[in-house]
């Protein structure tokens, strides 16, 4: 390449080229081209993004609908994946939160209910798999029984916790 010659490179094109990318890219490949680097970052205004966040979750929700009779796989709107239904809190997937229901698009698989959080220790939640708590002293998600889920921990610590008041457990 002669000298003085800039490489071909994304950043080197018009901003207007840039718009336009951006116009026929879904919510989830923007976010990927915002976290290139701070030009990109900050090229969208909140309301663009939160447009194309609405935009793209309307095609979700669609594309959920003509699913409705697949019952084994259902969308997670934080991380905007398909993933099996084992991976969903029963709550989740059932009544408003179902395929095509009112509030499906509200759904959030069971690793986002941790990340983000919007679950505390000590949740408790019904799983296809059974029972389930995010225990208070191990902080990951496991199974409990009947004893041990109204103190908010799994199984195991509760055992190892054995009277030892509520108070007493590390948190
Ligand atoms: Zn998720
Ligand atoms: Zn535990």
């Amino acid at each position: 390449m002669p000298p003085g010659v800039l490489p071909s490179h994304l950043l080197n094109l018009p901003a207007d080229i840039h718009f336009c990318i951006i116009d026929v890219l879904d919510y989830v490949s923007i976010l990927n081209l915002r976290a290139t680097n701070r030009y990109f970052r900050y090229l969208l205004s909140d309301q663009q993004l939160s447009s194309a966040r609405k935009h793209y979750i309307r095609t979700l929700v669609q594309a959920e609908s003509d699913d409705w009779l697949d019952n084994t796989r259902f969308i997670c709107y934080e991380c905007f994946r398909w993933k099996p239904w084992s991976h969903f809190g029963r709550k989740q997937i059932l009544k408003k939160r179902s395929k095509g229901h009112a509030d499906a698009y509200k759904r959030f698989c069971i690793d986002c209910g941790i990340r983000r959080p919007r679950w505390q220790p000590g949740q408790f939640l019904k799983s296809e798999g059974g029972d389930i708590v995010l225990c208070r002293v191990c902080r990951t998600l496991q199974t409990t029984d009947d004893a041990a889920r109204g103190r908010g921990l799994c199984g195991s610590c509760a055992k190892i916790s054995h009277g030892q008041t509520d108070s007493g457990v590390a948190v």
